[in-house]
């Protein structure tokens, strides 16, 4: 092993929506910071930004195949590159809902509620809204919570069919509000990330080196097993050792929890940080539903996606229990979780016999359902060997099916009024399945209790003085919202308990 001939003040692991944005964060501290990460810059092709081809979905997976619990072999989806899953995500940053910082009581059970509440983090939201810019429109979502200040840029307009429909579910007693969307306000490359926001300026620092291309693989202690000593890492096929005061872990949910596992020792011999049992547990990833409405009238298959409607977010006269969102794609040739639904498109495909499948997504407008999942330690990532196992059973049925119908109701009531959709026609939806971890949390919940949590509430680990996870890992629980404004903020308010203690 080469051990490198340097000892940096803090070394991030991961450079997503965590640690890119704790990079950017730290960086003007002046303090020696080493950023590792397993990808490599993703060029502008690559990207999600246009015209994403459905049919080359394996672009946005691992190179690497995970296990289900029955010992199948599946490809996550997960983006290994500067700018980690941020790279193809949505850009969709919403602020949980105050309520979902509380105990919130599901059909199926309570989620637990957060040490922290949104009071804590609405500074960082709002820090948080101003380094990913943005665009947005507060007063018209009725679950919004206070803002302290606006949006930095205004809400981006809906595409013209788009706004036909928005007006036509506002006649519902509805509420579609514009969607929070993260952009850099260029046009070659509209989508805001943590390579674009976090990492960029912060290497533009001399005293923050970031090494591409390193995949960690162990955390090794001092002989006391305390405190973390070293990251070995893999750079081109040779492992090499880096020294660091402070290490910080944003490999993503899963991919933390597993390095966590793997870095066991005589001193941790269920894994490092985990003397409570719950590393790698409570992994939730949300309940995720496509319904797709046909149109008689062509578009173009990429529109921005503008528009969320919330009102069924917690529950609803039949079902006092929070159903959860409901989200416009940004059409279905730039939506790459559609990618993940090919039965769907078989479906259509029956509907409008004699279209490709390219027609069938100009002539379709696409509808996210998204409800949250609840904790359940038997959900988990295990480590078996070199193989990285997920059990993930999906809980929280009902309240997501009541979801998606409510939407089809909603639609089959607006096409009514609407021109170009035929009357009566069915809206075909589409569950998502396990290789999608687009929104995995969990597996290193935070909390104030060290036996029944892995992370204090600065998201340092309780057994390990020098160790922190600042990923989606540390949510105690799972919101109906999208989790990434939640991590970005989440980051920069460690970022301000690191800031103190570096000095
Ligand atoms: C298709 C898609 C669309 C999405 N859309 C939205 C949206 O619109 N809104 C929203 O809020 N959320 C969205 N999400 C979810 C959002 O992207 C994630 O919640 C967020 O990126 C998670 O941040 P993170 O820091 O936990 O991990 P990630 O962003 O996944 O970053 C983890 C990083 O760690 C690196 N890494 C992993 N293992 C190692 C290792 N061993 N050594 C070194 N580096 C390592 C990875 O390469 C990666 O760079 C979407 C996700 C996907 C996949």
């Amino acid at each position: 092993m080469i051990i490198d001939d340097q000892t940096y003040d803090l070394i991030i692991v991961g450079t997503g929506a965590g640690g890119g944005t704790l990079a950017a964060k730290l960086a003007p501290t002046g303090k020696k910071i080493l950023i590792l990460e397993r990808g490599d810059f993703m060029p502008l092709e690559e990207q999600n930004r246009s015209n994403v081809d459905v049919f080359k979905r394996e672009r946005y997976h691992a190179p690497e195949q995970w296990y289900d619990s029955a010992g199948e072999e599946f490809s996550p989806q997960m983006n290994y590159a500067v700018g980690g899953n941020t790279k193809i995500y949505g850009s969709v940053l919403m602020r949980f809902r105050e309520q979902d910082f509380e105990a919130v009581n599901h059909q199926t059970g309570i989620s637990p509620e957060w040490g922290v509440k949104y009071a804590d983090f609405e500074p960082y939201y709002t820090e948080a809204e101003q380094l990913y810019k943005v665009h947005g429109q507060a007063g018209v979502d009725p679950t919004e919570p206070p803002h302290s200040h606006d949006y930095p840029f205004p809400a981006v307009d809906h595409d013209p069919q788009v706004e036909e429909i928005v007006g036509a579910i506002a006649q519902q007693e509805l509420h579609p509000a514009p969607l929070p969307l993260g952009l850099t306000r260029q046009e070659e490359d509209p989508t805001n990330d943590s390579e674009v926001s976090g990492i960029r300026p912060a290497i533009d620092h001399p005293n923050v080196t970031l090494k591409t291309g390193a995949k960690v693989v162990c955390l090794h202690t001092n002989p006391s097993g305390q405190v973390v000593k070293g990251v070995e890492a893999e750079i081109d096929g040779q492992a090499y050792l880096f020294l660091s005061e402070i290490v910080v872990l944003s490999c993503g949910a899963v991919n933390s929890a597993a390095l966590l596992l793997r870095s066991k020792s005589d001193r941790h011999p269920d894994g490092l940080a985990n003397s409570s049992g719950l590393v790698g547990r409570n992994l939730m990833k949300s309940l995720m539903s496509v319904v797709v409405q046909l149109s008689t009238k062509p578009n173009s298959g990429s529109f921005p996606k503008t528009v969320c409607v919330n009102d069924f977010y917690w529950g609803d006269s039949d079902f006092p229990y929070p159903m959860g969102q409901i989200q416009n794609s940004g059409g279905l040739l730039t939506d790459i979780i559609f990618a993940e639904a090919p039965p769907m498109f078989s479906i259509l495909a029956k509907f409008m016999p004699g279209f490709g499948l390219k027609q069938l997504a100009t002539h379709s407008i696409g509808w996210w359902a998204q409800t949250a999942d609840l904790p359940d330690p038997n959900n988990r990532v295990r480590v078996e060997g070199n193989k990285l196992a997920i059990d993930y059973t999906p809980n929280n049925a009902e309240a997501h099916d009541r979801l998606v119908y409510r939407w089809r109701e909603t639609l089959k009531t607006i096409e009514k009024e609407l021109d170009g959709f035929q009357r009566g026609f069915m809206h075909p939806s589409s569950e998502i399945p396990i290789q999608v971890m687009a929104n995995q949390c969990g597996t290193c919940r935070f909390g104030e209790d060290p036996t029944a949590s892995v992370l204090d509430l600065n998201c340092r680990t309780h057994d390990i003085d020098n160790l922190y996870v600042v990923d989606g890992s540390f949510f105690p629980s799972n919101a109906s919202v999208s989790p990434a404004l939640t991590i970005m903020a989440n980051a920069l308010r460690v970022g301000d308990h690191l800031i103190e203690r570096l000095q």
